[in-house]
């Protein structure tokens, strides 16, 4: 057969004509410059904001940057394996991680993926790691408490599940020993856990997970882990990896705790990245958006209307000052967005005042409307009395010449600092946290020498539950102090009181 030539042709032409092509050239593009974990990449024009790349050699990537020619991503894994050259594909997927309860009880990566040793995770479903925050119309106040066990905090800070409380001081003020100490005292209350671990030591974390399997905490949290020895890009999406798989528990009803250790660390490393990104340095070196960055964070944690399943996500992040200047700039973005903070002070914690709580700096702005009221009515006057017994032990230490009333206040303000020290994982219940402060309210402790104070209330303990298991479980059960009570336990203290000093 031949064909003539004007007919190959028109062949050819026909063809071109209806030449479609189906390679999205835009799905693919070759990356640029690489290294610091970022890669800016060319070709990708249709990329989402934070859609997952696939750079070769099993690396993830996530854009973080639109530009006009280009687009900047971050990199989940080792950058070194990643050339100029290299063949970037699209995945028009956000990032995102596994959720469910098969996370409980392991402890995991930015991404999800286990680092426990404990093999595979057999989840069945995934969620995108950035998500708008539940609307107004969706969410309720506050309504119960979320139980630290730690009496300072109970009592004159408390927290309500879906309050967001930043716990903030210098470095080694026992900050993740308080957040350590409230996953614990969690149990049996149902609650789940979520710690997230940004740019701490292994060493920390591998511990931390230890104490909380002593304490058999770890069947109900999970742990997110984005050490300082891990690229800056997991750092960085390390929290809202965590808060993810909390939405997951929270939007089927569940309450869950998360905690952040620490955002100031997590705020470096999202300075990092933006830095090599080149986005323009703002104070402190710190791009415009860090305020977006912590706000949006936070915003996800609240207390959803029974409609929406009645679920809740507590948050405790934690931030890290330099001697004690809340005033910097991310500590005053935090504490602007969160509803109180836990303020820690070096100086009472090296005078040995622990937990050490500056009961004047600190405050929870929503969680009274939770407190069990019981441990309301013995502590209502419990900051005011510290207050004036700091202001007055200011003052004493230049005059030797005291009046009765002052000494008065001062030897009861030490009695009240003595009786909120509290050892770590040393939990009180809120009954026992209503009955030691109730008793020092009483002043039977007030000529006792404060290293005395906490053998006196231990034994009270003993003897109470003991002989007067009926109150305590009355209190346990409606969560008051009835006037009845009230009167029987003034009689059995000051009996006890007079058989400790005879
Ligand atoms: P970093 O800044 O290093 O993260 P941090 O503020 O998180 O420190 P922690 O690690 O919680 O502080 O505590 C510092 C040290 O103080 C630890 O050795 C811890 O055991 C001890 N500590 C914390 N709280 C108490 C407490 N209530 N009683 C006794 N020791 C405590
Ligand atoms: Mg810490």
């Amino acid at each position: 057969m031949t064909i003539k030539s004007n007919e190959i042709a028109s062949l050819i032409k026909e063809q071109i004509k209806n030449y479609s092509h189906k390679v999205e050239t835009n799905d693919v593009g070759t990356v640029v410059t690489v290294g610091d974990g970022i890669a800016s990449v060319y070709g990708l024009d249709k990329a989402m904001l934070s859609e997952l790349l696939i750079f070769p050699h099993d690396v993830y990537g996530m854009v973080m940057n639109l530009n006009e020619d280009s687009v900047g991503a971050i990199l989940f894994g080792n950058d070194s394996l990643i050339e100029e050259g290299d063949i970037v594909k699209r995945t028009h997927k956000v990032v995102e991680v596994p959720v469910g309860d098969a996370l409980l009880g392991r402890v995991v990566n930015a991404l999800g993926h286990p680092i426990d040793g404990l093999g595979e995770i057999k989840y069945e479903k995934t969620r995108p790691i950035e998500r708008i925050a539940p609307g107004v119309m969706t969410r309720k106040s506050v309504d119960t408490p979320l139980e630290t066990g730690i009496k300072a905090i109970d009592s004159m800070i408390p927290i309500g599940r879906g309050q967001r409380e930043l716990i903030i001081g210098d470095r080694q003020t026992g900050k993740t020993a308080i957040a350590i100490d409230t996953i614990i005292n969690q149990k049996g209350k149902d609650v789940l856990c979520v710690y997230v671990a940004i740019g701490q030591k292994n060493s920390s974390v591998v511990q931390l997970v230890e104490k909380l399997k002593e304490h058999d905490a770890m069947s109900y949290t999970t742990v997110v882990s984005a050490t300082a020895a891990e690229l800056a890009p997991l750092q960085y999406i390390a929290p809202y990896a965590g808060v993810t798989m909390a939405e997951e528990w929270m939007e089927k009803g569940k309450d869950v705790l998360i905690v952040y250790d620490d955002l100031s660390k997590h705020a470096v490393a999202y300075r990092t990245l933006s830095l090599l990104l080149k986005r323009s340095p703002g104070r402190e070196a710190y791009p415009g958006d860090v305020f977006y960055l912590h706000s949006r964070l936070l915003e996800r944690a609240c207390r959803l209307s029974k409609e929406y399943g009645g679920g809740s996500i507590t948050a405790l992040p934690i931030i890290e000052t330099q001697a004690g200047d809340i005033t910097a700039y991310i500590p005053t973005n935090v504490i602007s967005i969160t509803d109180g903070q836990i303020f820690l002070q070096t100086e009472l914690f090296n005078s040995g005042q622990r937990p050490a709580i500056d009961s004047g700096l600190s405050v929870s702005r929503v969680g009274s409307a939770a407190q069990f009221k019981c441990v309301k009515a013995v502590s209502k006057s419990l900051k005011i009395e510290l207050a004036n017994f700091h202001e007055l032990q200011a003052f004493a230490q230049f005059g030797s010449d005291l009046d009765d009333s002052t000494k008065k206040i001062l030897k009861h303000g030490a009695i009240l600092m003595e009786v909120l020290k509290q050892k770590q994982y040393d939990a009180r219940t809120f009954v026992e946290q209503t009955i030691e402060i109730y008793t020092a309210q009483l002043r039977v402790m007030d000529d006792l020498e404060t290293s005395e104070v906490n053998k006196f209330l231990e034994g009270l303990m003993v003897s109470l539950k003991k002989d007067y298991s009926k109150v305590l479980d009355d209190i346990y059960e409606t969560k008051i102090l009835s006037k009845e009570n009230e009167d029987i336990l003034t009689e059995a203290i000051k009996k006890y009181k007079e058989a400790y000093s005879n």
